[in-house]
């Protein structure tokens, strides 16, 4: 199997508009990132690809799309006001600022993962653990560091008036839950999905997309009876296993991974990431899957006082769900679809052609329209102009059709149909492949119903 340099795909998203630099003008925003022409796209598709297969088509599923204020005692009940922190250490030479704990891992191998500060200080004076910048051995003592931005809502800048960017979306699921019993006619088990910003002021963010501060989170709350709760968990973890494998990413790149007890959250019976193999490491976390108990509900009763409980309609047993919670980062997906569709071949000729095996369901232009001359440009715009109330479709007519199929190549279009002389008399176009090259001849009249069966799901 072929691995490219991680540095070769990001160059090739920032040439082609996948991606630009964040606030670039101004000379960047560390570790902020646009989305361009085509990457805008891309997170577009697989978004409504996520929302169609867990909320649309699932029957128990239903979406929603809360806030990202919420009242600041949503976080003192979920814990993250007092908990959600890791700890940091700066190097008191060059001033470089680590995660205490990836620091440790990182030059001993040993997981730090649970260490309290003093126990952190401890191991890094211990193994003598250097700067992996400048090299010297002096750091400031490891010291929690909340992970949530801070704010203020209204004019007061004071105590009163805090409130927090939300750190993942599933708590504007969680509070909503009577709402949603309240207005649809959902009996357990079911789930709750949303799509939506989140945001974490990461110490170390880094390798291009994959830890950034500001993130999009597809997460499904799905509520069960207790002790359903691991046959839910299973399902769920081959559901979002069969979803990436259906994108076309390829299998040996891809694990699940039980987290082992030392690992779980204190309130999680169970749970496993599926990890992807990424050029910059072996495996990293893609989507979490995790059986979070009945910790959820219990704790926003407690500090809201009211009543999340579930009254079974044919039994009359009331009780607190239990909930299996799939969550997932899209510009984590993002990143391990462009990773894994990324290629260079050698042609016949001996030319070299970038391309990305792009599924053509996540594919930003799904068929490209070339005109063979310039001279046929009115003709061929007529498909276009039909095709485009279907799919995002494009129109090039500059260059040879060769240099516009190379073009579509790099960028993923899995489709180039082009009208030339010959259409004139038989009403057809040649359609190339963009994985195989082979080309076919397709009736205009067909040409719908043809792109509609290729780009299906
Ligand atoms: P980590 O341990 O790597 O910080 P986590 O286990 O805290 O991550 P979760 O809270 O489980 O992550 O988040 C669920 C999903 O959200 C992750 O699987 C990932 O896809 C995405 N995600 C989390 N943090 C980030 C981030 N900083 N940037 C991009 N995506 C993220």
């Amino acid at each position: 199997m072929k691995r490219y340099a991680f540095d070769e795909i990001v160059s090739h998203l920032k040439n082609t508009g996948y991606v630009y630099q964040g606030s670039e003008i101004y000379g960047g925003l560390s570790n902020s990132w646009d989305f361009g022409i085509l990457g805008s796209y891309l997170k577009k598709n697989i978004k409504d690809l996520w929302w169609r297969e867990f909320i649309e088509k699932n029957p128990n599923n239903v979406g929603i799309d809360s806030a990202i204020l919420m009242n600041p005692k949503t976080w003192e009940a979920t814990g993250h006001l007092k908990g959600f922190s890791d700890s940091m250490v700066d190097c008191k030479e060059c001033k470089s600022r680590y995660r205490a704990d990836q620091l440790i891992e990182e030059a001993t191998g040993i997981s730090a993962d649970g260490k309290t500060p003093e126990e952190m200080d401890e191991m890094i004076e211990n193994h003598n653990i250097v700067c992996p910048k400048c090299g010297k051995h002096n750091f400031t003592n490891a010291r929690p560091f909340n992970l949530m931005f801070k704010t203020y809502i209204g004019t007061l800048e004071d105590a009163k008036s805090v409130v927090y960017l939300r750190p993942e979306t599933c708590q504007g699921i969680f509070v909503n839950f009577n709402n949603v019993l309240r207005t649809s006619r959902k009996k357990i088990p079911f789930g709750i999905g949303q799509i939506g910003k989140s945001f974490r002021n990461e110490i170390t963010p880094g390798n291009f997309i994959f830890r950034v501060r500001e993130f999009e989170q597809m997460e499904l709350e799905f509520f069960c009876e207790p002790g359903e709760d691991l046959k839910w968990f299973e399902y769920w973890v081959d559901a979002c296993y069969n979803f990436i494998k259906r994108m076309g990413v390829k299998e040996e790149n891809l694990r699940v991974r039980a987290h082992d007890q030392k690992e779980l959250s204190f309130y999680s019976k169970a749970t496993s990431d599926i990890e992807y193999a990424f050029p910059f490491t072996d495996w990293g976390e893609v989507w979490g899957i995790a059986d979070r108990t009945d910790y959820d509900l219990k704790r926003h009763s407690e500090y809201s006082k009211v009543n999340l409980n579930y009254r079974d309609p044919n039994t009359n047993e009331v009780y607190t769900p239990y909930c299996v919670e799939p969550s997932v980062g899209v510009e984590r997906l993002f990143l391990m679809i462009v990773c894994d569709a990324y290629d260079k071949e050698t042609l016949e000729n001996g030319e070299e052609r970038v391309v990305m095996h792009l599924h053509p369901a996540v594919a930003p232009v799904k068929a490209c329209i070339c005109p063979l001359v310039k001279k046929l440009t009115p003709n061929a715009r007529e498909i276009f102009d039909d095709l485009i109330n279907e799919f995002h479709v494009e129109f090039d007519e500059a260059g040879t059709v060769g240099k516009r199929y190379r073009r579509n190549d790099a960028i993923g279009t899995p489709y180039c149909i082009t009208y030339d002389f010959d259409s004139l008399e038989d009403n057809a176009v040649t359609v190339r492949d963009r994985d195989t090259m082979v080309q076919e001849r397709v009736k205009i009249a067909d040409l719908k119903d043809y792109l509609k069966k290729k780009i299906e799901f």
